[in-house]
């Protein structure tokens, strides 16, 4: 029986490529996973190390003491180099790590990478193969970036790299060069549900939200951050009451990673409202298609020019958490472009006594 994935979902090209090079001798020294994050580059690094490193009849067999090596991460010929931060969330049962990164250090650093080059000088310990696998491949510091050229220059015996980035421009031009590229896509709506099993209760409208990214999507659910739709229309036509509870109840738990889901959600309310005020029939290009009715009616109440100030303004807190404002900073810059006069009758109510950004400050700034 030939080998086949069965945990990554789509990504046929993938899928076609990877199963070709196993029956090849010779493999590239490395490959560089790129593409969107959520779709499945982590789980087909891991799914394809097993099938590499496995010495059962149909890789990745699960039975062979290869194979259990691998689903506890303890392969002596499997090296897994990551952000220090990111180690305790690997879950191999997962498709070794779930999206999106966490909260902790996201740089991996010079000695991390001198670590595994000291392990890569002694042979493969079981069979002639060995597998590094480099999650998060653009938060290699510069440094250990040239550290880890070195290896793909001179590749130790039967060690392949696997190098995993959604952000391919922060991987310096030497290791692109050193690496042979494949493209992982978002994915199609079947193999999306699929990836989600078991079926998520809005499956159309998560897919239009991360345009086929079940990591995305599975986080959007975890995160409950789809409840807060109603609250974002009221506010746009003006009622500010629903939203101020919402953020009361929520924004201290929400860090900006949570932020940046939320105006995904925005964003693309915003956009919705904007293809219904022009005219076309947009039914079937809505995201938000569950809430239609609501959309119309919302859209028959705000003028064009609200809407686009909204879809700005968003932009404005993408900026502000690129700068490390918190999030608490970056919302309270688009609430003031959205609705100015509101915002400094209802600020007081939303900040926490305190906090350390002092927001009429800033207005006296940057009027
Ligand atoms: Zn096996």
């Amino acid at each position: 029986m030939p080998p086949e994935f069965t945990r990554l979902q789509g990504q046929e090209h993938a899928q076609r490529y990877l199963l070709s090079l196993l029956e090849q001798e010779a493999l590239p020294p490395a490959l560089m996973f790129v593409g969107p994050s959520g779709v499945g580059k982590a789980t087909a690094a891991y799914e394809w190390a097993q099938m590499l490193l496995c010495t059962g009849d149909r890789p990745p067999c699960g039975r062979c003491t290869s194979c259990r090596q691998m689903k506890s991460l303890s392969h002596p010929d499997f090296h897994l180099l990551m952000p220090p931060g990111e180690r305790e969330r690997v879950r191999p049962e997962r498709g070794l790590r779930p999206f999106p990164p966490g909260m902790g250090s996201l740089q991996i650093g010079i000695d991390e990478v001198r670590r595994i080059r000291e392990e890569l000088q002694r042979p493969p310990v079981q069979g002639t193969r060995r597998v590094v696998v480099i999650l998060d491949a653009d938060q290699l510091t510069p440094e250990a970036q040239n550290a880890l050229l070195k290896s793909l220059e001179e590749p130790p015996q039967g060690t392949l790299f696997l190098l995993v980035t959604s952000q391919e421009h922060r991987v310096l031009p030497t290791l692109h060069s050193r690496s042979r590229k494949l493209v992982f896509h978002y994915l199609d709506y079947a193999s999306f549900v699929r990836a989600l099993h078991p079926e998520p209760s809005q499956p159309t409208l998560l897919y239009g939200l991360t345009r086929g990214s079940p990591g995305l999507a599975r986080v959007l659910v975890e995160r409950g951050v789809l409840h807060h739709r109603q609250a974002f229309l009221a506010f746009i036509h003006g009622k500010w009451e629903d939203l101020v509870r919402v953020l009361n109840d929520h924004l201290q738990g929400w860090s900006a990673f949570d932020l940046r889901l939320v105006v995904l959600i925005w964003g693309t309310l915003l956009r919705d409202l904007l293809l219904i005020k022009l005219e076309a029939n947009p039914h079937h290009l809505l995201v938000h298609q569950d809430l239609e009715e609501r959309l119309r009616e919302t859209a028959s109440r705000v003028d064009v020019q609200r809407l686009f100030r909204g879809l700005y303004a968003l932009r404005m807190v993408d900026v502000a958490l690129e700068r490390n404002l918190s999030p608490l900073e970056a919302l309270s810059l688009f609430l003031a472009q959205v609705d100015p006069p509101h915002f400094k009758s209802t600020f007081l109510e939303i900040h926490q006594p305190g906090a350390p950004f002092d927001v009429w400050a800033w207005f006296a700034h940057n009027p």
